[in-house]
């Protein structure tokens, strides 16, 4: 039996339900939220801004559709054409005046009960951050205080990743989330004051530092939140509010230190794109997600997730596995094929790995299968160009090079014009 070093207390996962302890083990603990030195943070925001990852990351998010198999493209297709409806009314609520009439009183724990009661698992409150707004979206933020929403995604469904009921469970979620966020600015709006949902999809912000700060989790090794109820299993939301509420803090669930004794996602991820190891990572001490080894894998296997589905907090929840953890010393499920095995299915090209892969089993793929393209759509239309002039040195054919160069004075015209996309798929 551990040593409990304290004891956090959560409300329950639905309205009525009996408020939850967790012991946290003393040798888990280390600091509320995550080790961060805000020095760094204040640098880094300042000199290399975050991107959007349909910035950042242009180039493979118009690939990735490409390779999905035909089931995953005509569903993402689908989903699309849902979020359509939803993106222009997210994208005006900062525009919208309050119908009601401000009290003065602080509204935190009225906006809190009005989240749970529409389904709601978790909401937090604290300050927006500014350094973690996106480049091209800091004009765009209205207000300065972030009421934090988290929407747990199927668990059912979950479990079965990488499959399309996954990706169901994945996207229908935001579905959902859309409409939810708009009710909620309704609903702020109509106590007096001003309003703006970001998200799910067209973000303003990185997401998650808000929500460790707001004390709804903290980061897992997988990259993504950690939630006490759901572990990484939700759809993050931020409405940013000038209405009057009291913050939250940060809080030390012990996952920060748990992770590198579980290292379960990082163990059973096909690509190995995750970090056994802390690194320091624009002023935050992090599991750094080597996105370029994710990528070439979520976008063939329909969405992957398998990071998200072996992770025992999202399994059993924070509490039985901090419980098993004081009891025993051990992670909860860690070495079964319940919480470890998975299965990929056929993707597009019917050429890389398939079938069920148990602890301790992975897939293997090629170097070629990692080739994907990279960075802005800018940066990937000049790289097109000097492939061309690398393979035709000798200059020998100038039509063909004025072909190359056309195209690619072409492509960075409709760049230049072209807006964008509020979605992270297309
Ligand atoms: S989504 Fe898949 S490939 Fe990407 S980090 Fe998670 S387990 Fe690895
Ligand atoms: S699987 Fe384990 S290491 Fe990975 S995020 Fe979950 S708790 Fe952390």
């Amino acid at each position: 039996m551990l040593k409990v070093g304290h004891v956090v207390v959560r409300p329950g996962r639905k309205v009525g339900m009996d408020p939850v302890e967790i012991p946290i083990p003393e040798e888990l603990e280390t600091v509320p939220g995550i080790p961060m030195v805000s020095k760094d943070i204040d640098f880094y925001s300042r000199e290399y801004p975050l991107l959007r990852q349909q910035v950042e990351h242009a180039a493979d998010t118009e690939w990735a559709p490409s390779v999905g198999t035909p089931a995953m493209q005509a569903y993402h297709h689908q989903h699309q054409a849902v979020m359509e409806e939803f993106y222009p009314s997210m994208n005006r609520t900062g525009d919208l005046k309050p119908t009601g009439t401000p009290s003065g009183q602080d509204v935190t724990q009225l906006i809190r009960d009005k989240a749970m009661e529409m389904g709601f698992l978790d909401v937090g409150f604290t300050d927006h951050d500014m350094r973690f707004v996106y480049q091209d979206r800091k004009g765009h933020v209205k207000y300065s205080n972030a009421i934090c929403l988290a929407l747990e995604q199927d668990f059912a469904e979950t479990q079965t990743a990488p499959s399309m009921a996954a990706e169901h469970g994945h996207y229908g979620t935001y579905e959902v989330q859309a409409p939810m966020g708009l009710r909620m600015v309704d609903y702020i709006l109509s106590l007096g004051y001003g309003a703006q949902l970001h998200g799910p999809s067209n973000h303003s912000a990185a997401t998650i530092p808000m929500f460790v700060a707001a004390g709804m989790g903290q980061l897992g090794a997988n990259g993504q939140l950690l939630t006490p109820h759901a572990g990484a299993r939700c759809r993050l939301q931020i409405i940013t509010t000038d209405a009057p509420v009291t913050f939250d803090k940060p809080i030390d669930y012990g996952f920060h230190a748990f992770c590198q004794v579980c290292q379960v996602c990082v163990n059973r991820c096909p690509g190995r794109a995750l970090m056994r190891e802390k690194i320091w990572w624009r002023g935050v001490e992090k599991n750094k997600l080597i996105y370029k080894r994710c990528r070439p894998v979520m976008s063939r296997y329909e969405g992957c997730a398998i990071c998200m589905k072996v992770c025992p907090i999202n399994k059993y929840g924070a509490k039985a596995v901090m419980e098993h953890y004081v009891e025993t010393g051990q992670v909860l499920g860690k070495g079964t094929h319940d919480l470890e095995g998975y299965t990929l299915h056929d993707e597009s090209t019917g050429k890389y790995a398939t079938g069920y892969f148990g602890p301790g089993e992975l897939p293997t793929f090629d170097a070629d299968f990692f080739k994907i393209p990279t960075g802005t759509r800018e940066a990937a239309a000049l790289d097109e160009l000097v492939e061309h002039i690398k393979n035709n040195n000798d200059g020998l054919d100038q039509g063909d090079d004025d072909k190359a160069l056309f195209d690619f004075r072409e492509r960075l015209r409709f760049i230049i014009h072209g807006e964008v996309s509020d979605s992270t798929m297309f």
